[in-house]
């Protein structure tokens, strides 16, 4: 580990085991513009990644119009493979989330195919190590130049690509959440369920209030009843009480995660029962009582599985299980992150080889 890959060219060289996320960028971008009165989008156009400039009234600036996109493509055994895990949840759910701002779709086939060409591009900069990842961070933009408040007329459709490694600093160790009842993520008809940054702008604050007491996310409970759970930070959130394996409904204010889904069906193929439904933090914290809440585990494309240890709800902190990783997230954990690598079969057939062209 550390050192420079095959030909990799730029002169942000970097060392493949300080990744962080998000960091770093490669060299090229995809870009594509929308014009309603040039009547839709332009070709998308492979280029050197460059500022983007702006007018100061820019509406995206002002009022948040914006949706993004976030997955991750990885070497396979082969050189020449590159693996992406179920693209097209990510291009489906960008386009659900793009009719929710008001932003014209993109079509799913011209967004698969220009977006793999673009990561063959910049192709040397996917690093090995394992643990790491080229994350793919497609976004789209409301560019009017305009105060009012309407949709935008144009827009700016843009990929660019991250070398990440471990999403966070304590790996896959587990981490402590604070259980929120005082602020909510997305209530019933907002925009929960679509993946923009107007609801990163919403967590924020109870995320910064929560990293002062020492935690590492929230855990986000309904806005109306304010004690079933939703979600956690930046990712959908599982419980395992005896032998079931339980997550929240998703109802419309909980983003449908491609790892939840994915999770889902490989805990059932696992033999656990998995059910959607309701949870209370009631019906949770009676769990940890009686010492049948086993497991609790958050899952995104960045982390993929994250184990939590100990939570603190209305003031009273509690344990998970024994406070270690547990034997289903760390069984999804290498299961998901086999299949992504190449190293494990992909019975569901979620892994699409790009690499070859
Ligand atoms: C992206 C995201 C997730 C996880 O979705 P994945 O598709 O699994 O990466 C969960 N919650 C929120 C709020 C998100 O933005």
């Amino acid at each position: 580990m550390g050192t420079i890959p095959r030909n990799r060219t730029s002169s942000e060289l970097y060392e493949e085991d300080n990744l962080g996320f998000g960091k770093i960028f490669t060299e090229h971008m995809l870009t594509m513009s929308y014009s309603t009165s040039a009547g839709g989008w332009s070709e998308p156009e492979i280029k050197p990644v460059e500022h983007l400039v702006l007018h100061p009234a820019t509406m995206v600036l002002h009022y948040g119009q914006q949706v993004f996109e976030g997955l991750k493509a990885f070497a396979g055994r082969d050189e020449d493979d590159i693996l992406l895990f179920r693209p097209d949840m990510n291009i489906s759910r960008f386009n659900k989330s793009c009719a929710r701002l008001c932003i014209p779709p993109v079509d799913p086939a011209l967004f698969m195919d220009r977006m793999s060409e673009l990561i063959r591009k910049d192709r040397d900069w996917i690093p090995r190590s394992p643990g790491t990842s080229l994350y793919v961070r497609p976004t789209v933009i409301a560019t009017d130049p305009f105060l009012g408040v309407r949709p935008s007329n144009d827009y700016l459709f843009y990929i660019i690509l991250s070398p990440v490694g471990a999403y966070y600093p304590e790996g896959f160790a587990p981490v402590k959440i604070l259980v929120t009842d005082k602020y909510v993520r997305a209530c019933p008809g907002g925009i929960g369920e679509a993946k923009t940054g107007a609801n990163y702008a919403a967590s924020l604050f109870a995320a910064e209030e929560a990293h002062c007491e020492g935690f590492t996310q929230v855990l986000w409970l309904n806005a109306v009843d304010r004690v079933s759970v939703e979600e956690v930070g930046t990712m959908n959130i599982f419980f395992r009480i005896e032998d079931e394996v339980i997550t929240p409904s998703l109802g419309g204010t909980v983003l449908p995660g491609v790892t939840r889904d994915s999770v889902i069906k490989l805990a059932a193929d696992m033999g656990y029962k998995v059910t959607e439904r309701t949870i209370s933090m009631e019906e949770v914290v009676a769990a940890v009582r009686k010492g049948t809440l086993l497991e609790m585990f958050g899952s995104g494309t960045a982390a993929v599985v994250s184990p939590v240890s100990h939570f603190r709800y209305q003031g009273v902190d509690y344990m998970v299980g024994n406070g270690e990783t547990g034997e289903v997230a760390g069984k999804l954990f290498d299961e998901i992150t086999g299949m992504q690598t190449g190293a494990r079969p992909d019975p569901h057939g979620w892994i699409v080889n790009i690499g070859a062209q």
